[in-house]
C-alpha cells in the first residue's frame, strides 16, 4: 500500500540507510594569518539528520559551512561530504549538494519564476534513475511560500522573501545534503514556521540531510535532531537539547511573592527549597514559579565554560539576538 507521503517522497531504487555517515569531519583546523579560528572540528552527520550549528559570532561557523562546501581550503583535517573530499569534488559532487550562493542577488531585473527555472536547468545533466533532479518550479515555489510573487522581480522582494528564494535555490536541485546559514534572519513568525515545516518534510520524506545556523536557540530546538554548539575552535556540545541540557548541571530559579515583594532564588534542589519555603511562610507565599535550565542557560554555560575570554562572546550573541 502507498500511502501519500510515501507518493510524494523520492522514488530510490534502493532504501538509503540512516545510518550512512553523509557528512565526516575530524580533526578539522583553520588558520587564518596567524589566528587559529578552528581547532580540530570533530562531527558525523547521518542521512536524513537536522543538525543545527551554534555559537557566538566569529566562531567560525561560516567557515566551516565553507569548507564543507568546497568553497574554502582547510589549513589540515580529514573531511568527508558524501564521502567525498570538498577540495577535490566535482561537478557531479557539487550537483548533490544544496548551496546558497549571494551572487544570485546580482540577477535584480530577473523574476523569481525565471532565476528558479535557470537554477533548475543547471542541474537537469545530473539527473539520476533514483533521484529526478530538479524539483518542479512551480511546485518549489509554492513550497517556499513565495507563489504571489513568482512574477516580481528579485529587486523589489523584501528581505523575508528573498530568504525564501534562498531556500528554494538551495533545494531546486533536489539535494541529498543541504547547508543553510542563518536561512531564517529577516523572516515573521508565519514564515518562520513554514520555513520549520518545509525543513521537516525535506528531512522525513526526501531524507536530505541538513546543517544550518541560526541565533534562534528555540529555533534550533524545535528543528535540531542534533545540535553542536562551536566555541573556542571545537565543538563542545554534541546532542539532542535534553541531552545537552543533562550535560551543564544549572540551577533551577525559584520565584514567589510574599507580602507585596517579588523574590527570586536560585537552587540545585528546587524541590527541597520549595517545601523549606511554604514550612516557614505558608500561606503568605504566592505567584509561585519554578523555572528549569532553558537551551538558553545551557548554551550560554557551554559558551563561557569553553570560550577564551568567554564573557566576551556571549555579549556578542546577546547583541546578535536583538
Ligand atoms: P561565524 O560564522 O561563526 O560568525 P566566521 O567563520 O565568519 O564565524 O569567522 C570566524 C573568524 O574568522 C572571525 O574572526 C573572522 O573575522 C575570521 N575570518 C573569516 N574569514 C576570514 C578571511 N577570509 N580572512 C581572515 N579572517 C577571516
Amino acid at each position: 500500500m502507498t500511502t501519500e507521503n510515501e507518493a510524494a517522497a523520492e522514488p530510490r531504487s534502493a532504501a538509503p540507510s540512516r545510518d550512512e555517515a553523509v557528512l565526516e569531519v575530524r580533526d578539522l583546523r583553520m588558520r587564518y594569518g596567524t589566528v587559529d579560528v578552528l581547532k580540530g572540528v570533530d562531527f558525523t552527520a547521518h542521512r536524513g539528520e537536522v543538525l543545527v550549528l551554534l555559537g557566538p559570532n566569529g566562531a567560525g561557523k561560516t567557515t566551516t559551512i565553507e569548507i564543507l562546501e568546497g568553497f574554502r581550503m582547510r589549513s589540515a583535517g580529514e573531511v568527508g561530504v558524501l564521502g567525498v573530499d570538498p577540495a577535490h569534488g566535482d561537478e557531479r559532487w557539487r550537483a548533490r549538494l544544496g548551496v546558497v550562493l549571494q551572487s544570485w542577488r546580482d540577477h535584480a531585473k530577473w523574476k523569481v519564476r525565471e532565476l528558479l527555472a535557470h537554477m533548475a536547468g543547471y542541474y537537469r545533466p545530473y539527473s539520476t534513475p533514483d533521484r529526478t533532479r530538479p524539483r518542479d518550479v512551480g511546485e518549489l515555489i509554492d513550497a517556499v511560500g513565495l507563489a504571489e510573487h513568482a512574477d516580481k522581480r528579485i529587486g523589489s522582494l523584501s528581505g523575508g522573501q528573498r530568504r525564501r528564494l534562498d531556500v528554494a535555490i538551495g533545494i531546486v536541485g533536489r539535494p541529498e545534503l543541504l547547508f543553510l546559514d542563518e536561512p531564517t534572519a529577516g523572516f515573521d513568525p508565519e514564515a518562520r514556521r513554514d520555513f520549520h515545516d518545509l525543513v521537516h518534510r525535506l528531512a522525513d520524506q526526501d531524507d536530505t540531510t541538513i546543517l544550518l545556523t541560526t541565533h534562534d536557540l528555540d529555533e534550533a530546538e524545535k528543528l535540531a535532531d542534533r545540535i553542536l554548539i562551536l566555541a573556542g575552535g571545537r565543538i563542545v556540545a554534541d546532542g539532542s537539547a535534553e541531552q545537552l541540557a543533562k550535560q551543564v548541571e544549572s540551577d533551577a530559579e525559584v520565584r514567589w511573592s510574599r507580602g507585596g515583594e517579588r523574590y527570586v532564588h536560585s537552587t540545585a534542589d528546587a524541590t527541597r527549597f520549595v517545601r523549606e519555603l511554604f514550612a516557614q511562610h505558608g500561606e503568605d507565599v504566592a505567584d509561585l514559579e519554578v523555572r528549569r535550565a532553558t537551551l538558553e542557560d545551557t548554551y550560554m554555560a557551554m559558551v563561557h565554560r569553553h570560550e577564551h575570554g568567554g564573557a566576551g562572546a556571549v555579549t556578542e550573541f546577546e547583541e546578535a539576538k536583538r
